[in-house]
């Protein structure tokens, strides 16, 4: 048996950062400086959790802002590598450490990672203090009268309204008391720390336009609630006006935690007319929280139909349609606008993912775990929640989804939620010369405006990869004929 090692007179207590880079709302940093002892804060760079894609490249960039702050503040974010489990167990061993503070993880990796070191940390003596910090509400927390989750929107949102506010949200620690990093614990850290990965190819715009520290998150939710949140309800379907929060991956990064986005909105809702926008964005906001329910209960959101009938859906699996999709080379200006989009900034506006997710799944008849694989690869707010669930419900697999048979039209919803086609010029210039009235349907060009606009139908801009009526035909047809169709859900 090995000797114990000797602790330092007064241990030190460790805080883990994991998808929640800042400082304020941070109820493990907080509750750490609480105790009055040293503080070590620590990551784990955990093969089994870090994305190497546009998420990889956004999370590395709001670590490294902590660090700055932390290193302003004199302190250090230690990089811990491996497996978080065992990381963090040689580290405290190591470090001496007395008590281990973290925020709760609720994907089914880190539930189960974080629930193996609690069990092997307090079999050490060491205490392990977890709290609610992601969600408004935790999974756990609004149920039915009969005690299961609940498995429509409406219903649980009524539930969480009833619930009264969400928890007041702590500020920054005034002053954190770092401790050295103990000796035998420094061999841990030595490691080179993991750079920011590079942007996946072409998309460039995405750096200039995510500025990644906690003071640009609150930037974003202050100039939101200042100049946007007044005509929420009549602008959050527009991706030519552009003025929904774009908060989601200052969320998705815990730059600014939910309750500090609700608290700042419900303190704005001054007037009726305020407050009724306020509570529209705030159920938005709710579905984030539903959707982390879902996960929550259905481990395998990501990949598994919820409506075991989509099972036997005869998926195509035609590599050209798909990729003209992922390119935005489909000939349907708003699904190429979209996918364009996503592919430059890493975003896109939510309207305009519904669009692009029902044209891949009913017009192209894909399967959308295509469309999930290729959200997740780009999107710098990709969420292991929000982007199977919202796949899933845009595919009508999912519950309390969008049923199969509607079926966007994305020339109709292009008419609709881009009237003039400035979303569409932004993002597909070949299509700038072209007149409001065609900007929908350039394959409607004639001869003679297409040679005064310089524009070659299918050379200058694709020709519409199927034909809409058709292939909505053919969705519908497919559907009816899934074998036991029937309502699994809801
Ligand atoms: C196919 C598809 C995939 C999606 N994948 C993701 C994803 O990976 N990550 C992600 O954060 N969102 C995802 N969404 C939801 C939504 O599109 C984005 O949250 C939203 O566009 C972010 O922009 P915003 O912050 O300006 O939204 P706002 O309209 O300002 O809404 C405020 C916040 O509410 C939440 N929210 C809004 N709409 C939804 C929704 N439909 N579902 C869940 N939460 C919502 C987000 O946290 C958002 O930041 C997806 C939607 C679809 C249709």
């Amino acid at each position: 048996m090995s000797a114990e090692k000797p602790r330092p007179s007064v241990s030190p207590v460790l805080v883990l950062f994991r998808d929640d880079f800042r400082l304020a709302d941070h109820p493990a940093l907080s509750g750490a400086c609480a105790t009055g002892q040293p503080v070590l804060c620590a990551f784990v760079h955990d093969p089994e959790t870090t994305r190497g894609d546009a998420i990889g490249w956004w999370l590395a960039k709001a670590r490294t802002a902590l660090e700055n702050a932390l290193s302003e503040q004199g302190g250090t974010l230690h990089p811990l590598s491996g497996n978080t489990p065992d990381s963090v167990a040689a580290f405290v061993k190591a470090a001496g450490i007395e008590s281990v503070f973290w925020n709760r993880r609720y994907d089914p990796t880190g539930k189960a990672q974080d629930t193996a070191l609690k069990a092997h940390l307090e079999q050490q003596g060491v205490s392990v203090h977890s709290s609610a910090a992601r969600l408004l509400h935790e999974p756990w927390t609004i149920r039915t009268g009969a005690g299961t989750p609940y498995r429509v929107f409406t219903a649980w949102w009524k539930a969480a309204r009833a619930m009264g506010e969400p928890g007041r949200c702590l500020p920054a620690p005034q002053h954190i008391p770092f401790a050295a990093l103990p000796k035998a614990a420094q061999a841990l850290t030595a490691h080179a720390v993991p750079s920011v990965p590079p942007l996946p190819e072409g998309a460039d715009a995405a750096e200039a336009d995510w500025p990644c520290t906690e003071a640009d998150a609150q930037e974003v939710l202050a100039t939101f609630v200042d100049d946007n949140l007044a005509h929420y309800i009549q602008e959050h379907d527009r991706p030519d006006k552009d003025t929904t929060s774009r908060l989601s991956p200052y969320l998705r990064a815990g730059l600014l935690s939910a309750r500090q986005v609700w608290h700042a909105v419900r303190a704005a809702a001054t007037t009726p007319a305020l407050a009724e926008n306020a509570e529209k964005f705030l159920s938005e906001l709710g579905w984030r929280d539903f959707a982390w329910m879902q996960l929550f209960y259905e481990p395998d959101l990501a990949w598994r139909n919820l409506r075991p009938e989509f099972d036997h859906m005869p998926w195509q699996k035609s590599p050209a349609l798909l990729a003209a999709w992922q390119q935005g080379q489909t000939g349907y200006p708003l699904v190429d606008a979209g996918m364009r989009q996503l592919y430059a900034t890493g975003w896109m506006h939510n309207r305009v993912r519904m669009v692009v997710a029902s044209f891949l799944t009913k017009h192209l008849l894909t399967d959308w775990r295509e469309g999930e694989q290729w959200f997740q690869a780009r999107l710098v707010d990709a969420d292991p929640a929000q982007n199977a669930m919202n796949w899933q419900w845009c595919a009508g697999t999912g519950i309390d989804a969008s049923p199969w048979f509607r079926i966007f039209n994305p020339v109709g919803q292009s008419e609709k939620f881009d009237p003039t086609g400035a979303y569409i010029r932004t993002w597909v210039p070949e299509l700038r010369q072209m007149p409001d009235k065609l900007i929908h349907t350039p394959w409607k060009a004639d001869a003679t405006l297409c040679r005064q606009i310089g524009f070659t139908p299918g050379k200058s801009y694709p020709n519409p990869i199927v034909d809409l009526k058709l292939a909505r035909g053919i969705a519908l047809e497919c559907w009816k004929n899934l074998p036991a169709r029937k309502e699994s859900g809801g």
